[in-house]
């Protein structure tokens, strides 16, 4: 997620209740494993499901206007879930582990899964320089209700003003 997109995550944005609602749903579709490599939970390894959030970054061509829209929520177990973070994983002494993981996975070495790291950084680092419009169409057409909460550290950047119309 960009870092000028001041939306924290989807579970500080909903209802208690809807969490448990959307999560457990999230699990239960791939048969409670892990949508990228498989694993079920296993509480003696440390392995749990977590709801990752997909999102994609269309670009309205007629209004300029850059939409980040929440697609998906997926399952991954512990270990996938925290590669999928390798900023955060890092920030927590995780980078070994997470980088690891990442080869097993995909069959990678340690230079493709580096390669991908930086890929997704450079990619990131090219959404951070825009203010994205959150698109939660997604939540709140299954009458989900989102209060989105700033992230913890971060000012709300200025939003653009936009026609409506
Ligand atoms: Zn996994």
């Amino acid at each position: 997620m960009p870092s000028s997109c001041w939306f924290s995550n989807v579970r500080s944005a909903v209802a208690p209740g809807d969490w448990d609602r959307l999560r457990k749903m999230t699990y239960r579709r791939p048969g409670y494993r892990c949508e990228a490599c498989g694993a079920p939970r296993d509480p003696d390894a440390r392995r749990w499901l977590e709801a990752h959030e997909r999102w994609s970054y269309p670009r309205e061509t007629s209004s300029g206007r850059m939409i980040q829209k929440l697609t998906r929520l997926v399952a991954l177990c512990t270990p996938c879930h925290q590669a999928t973070h390798f900023g955060h994983a890092q920030i927590q002494g995780r980078e070994q582990s997470a980088l690891e993981h990442l080869c097993h996975v995909n069959g990678w070495t340690r230079q493709q899964a580096w390669e991908h790291v930086e890929a997704a950084f450079a990619k990131w680092q090219r959404r951070s320089e825009y203010v994205w419009e959150l698109d939660m169409s997604m939540l709140t057409s299954v009458g989900v209700t989102i209060t989105p909460h700033p992230r913890p550290g971060s000012a709300r950047p200025t939003p653009r003003p936009h026609s409506t119309s």
